[in-house]
């Protein structure tokens, strides 16, 4: 049959917290050519605990190649074109698996799950003057349950097949970039076990700045350093597909998830900023070639090291725990709405919400807080508020957490911020843009092509050596037509409603003592 010419492609995996995707993309336009999206399970079996099933990840992965695939040749595409594929995924979650049977040893502890809060405040005894920040200079990260060391600390304190694989010498640990990676380039067959150093930055056992993995570090947190993966920068080739459809194609490019954000939006210059509004919501602001160490509670990550001999980029970081996961507490919880896109005209037919500010507290408050002992509150209760203003301040509580991150970045660049490029899964309620640009009092930007975590990652992908179908240079890179949304509300409303929702703020905290 006649078979469209198009060029080189490239194929992204995007495993996020809600769902797994794969996008194909073309290499010399950017431009998508079909995708394959399946949700995942979250498990919640205990109050606090999050877990998900490595198992069904990596089937949703199989999946949603194969679909894709189908749909492509559908479109009469050649699937040879796809030159190379890229990674990206929800950063923190952690897995440990036996390298001889292929399997996962328990379920993978969720980056969101709260169950290590005895395990932080047990590793805080240890530390000088119980100083949370006292590994920050070295890791970029407070203590905090967040990262994976305290939950892999955890694993091999609670499960005994566990602690047992790391004694025989069976146990591999690793980021779900890893867990995929290395199941993907033939797992128990001589699957690779390797992470790049992005993901590597949010386990807090790697020296941001050497780029290694910290001895001190290991020994603090009491982890075995031969079940870590080796750390890779986020575009080479780790090693080719084993199996399905595109087999013998190269996997050459990884990113956490918020870092391929930054890469698709083309932050790549000092001082540009995206803020991704998924399950969290997460502000990454590129700081170039130097480290800057937050004084306002934001974390110092690493954004990007694309190529063996190119350098590395760091971000300053502002992650909020909830915000898509608040609608999706709405809808899986209240049943106030049946699906997440609901809650735009539930809010709108509001259009305000009477005064009630709703803090989702739900795992504690992340930046710029730092308080596992945070719980959600709703406040400002009259008899005349009705679940149309509760869904509103559900909304705005989204965008006020982005104005506090957004206040700590100013602080500690310096330099505030013009507009805010922004993307993911909840950038599709236009209501909320536009609440997030009154609050912010700045323009917000949403590219029209909304996948740009995918996009990051098959980008890093295509330009790896060896590779060599994706150029980065800035004059190659298409322009991005995107959505602007213009502050509509004078700034003196805006801060009165900030205000307050800072003292709503004030009353979540040390509920949990
Ligand atoms: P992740 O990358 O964390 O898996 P996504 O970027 O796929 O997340 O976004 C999914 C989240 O966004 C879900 O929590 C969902 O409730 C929320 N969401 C999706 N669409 C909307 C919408 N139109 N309005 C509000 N929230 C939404």
């Amino acid at each position: 049959s006649d078979r469209m010419v198009l060029g080189p492609l490239v194929g992204s995996i995007d495993q996020g917290t809600s769902s797994t995707r794969f996008l194909v993309f073309n290499a010399k336009t950017a431009e998508l050519l079909s995708h394959h999206q399946v949700e995942i399970e979250q498990k919640f079996p205990k109050e606090g605990w999050v877990e998900q099933d490595p198992k069904e990840i990596l089937k949703s992965v199989h999946e949603c190649v194969e679909r894709t695939c189908e749909k492509l040749q559908q479109l009469n595409i050649d699937i040879t074109n796809i030159k190379a594929i890229g990674v990206s995924n929800q950063r923190e979650t952690t897995v440990v698996w036996d390298k001889t049977t292929g399997e996962p040893l328990s379920n993978a502890i969720v980056w969101l799950d709260l169950r290590t809060q005895s395990t932080v405040e047990r590793l805080l005894k240890r530390i000088p003057g119980k100083n949370k920040a006292y590994f920050k200079s070295r890791t970029g990260l407070p203590l905090s349950t967040y990262f994976s060391a305290v939950k892999l600390r955890w694993l091999l304190d609670n499960v005994k097949e566990i602690q047992q694989a790391v004694d025989d010498g069976r146990a591999l640990f690793g980021t779900i970039d890893s867990w995929l990676i290395w199941c993907l380039t033939g797992g128990k067959n001589g699957g690779v076990h390797c992470t790049d150093v992005t993901n590597a930055s949010r386990t807090m056992l790697f020296n941001i700045h050497s780029l290694d993995w910290d001895p001190e570090l290991c020994q603090f947190f009491d982890i075995p350093m031969d079940i870590l993966p080796k750390v890779r920068s986020s575009s080479e080739i780790y090693g080719l597909m084993k199996s399905g459809a595109l087999t013998g194609v190269p996997i050459s490019g990884c990113l956490g998830d918020q870092s391929a954000a930054l890469v698709g939006q083309m932050c790549f210059q000092d001082g540009q900023a995206k803020n991704t509004y998924g399950t969290g919501c997460f502000l990454l602001c590129n700081t170039g070639q130097k480290s800057v160490l937050s004084e306002h509670g934001l974390l110092t990550t690493i954004a990007y090291k694309l190529g063996r001999d190119k350098p590395v980029c760091y971000a300053l970081e502002g992650s909020v725990a909830i915000a898509g996961a608040v609608v999706r507490w709405l809808r899986d919880n209240l049943g106030i709405v049946q699906t997440s896109q609901e809650v735009e005209k539930l809010a709108a037919e509001a259009g305000t919400s009477y005064g009630c500010y709703f803090v989702p507290a739900f795992s504690g408050l992340y930046a710029p807080y730092w308080e596992p002992s945070a719980r959600g509150i709703i406040c400002g209760l009259t008899q005349f508020t009705n679940k149309n203003h509760i869904a509103f301040a559900a909304l705005e509580a989204v965008c006020f957490q982005t104005r506090e991150i957004l206040d700590a970045m100013n602080k500690d660049c310096g330099i505030p911020l013009h507009q805010l490029q922004v993307d993911g899964g909840m950038t599709n309620n236009k209501l909320l843009m536009q609440l997030q640009s009154d609050i912010l009092c700045i323009p917000v930007v949403k590219p029209s092509m909304p996948e740009t975590t995918a996009l990051g990652a098959a980008m890093a992908a295509g330009a790896a050596e060896g590779v060599g179908v994706w150029s980065l240079n800035p004059g190659d890179l298409t322009a991005v037509t995107c959505e602007r949304f213009e502050p509509q509300i004078n700034p003196e409303e805006s801060e009165s409603r900030y205000a307050r929702w800072k003292k709503a703020v004030m009353r979540s905290m040390d509920w949990e003592t």
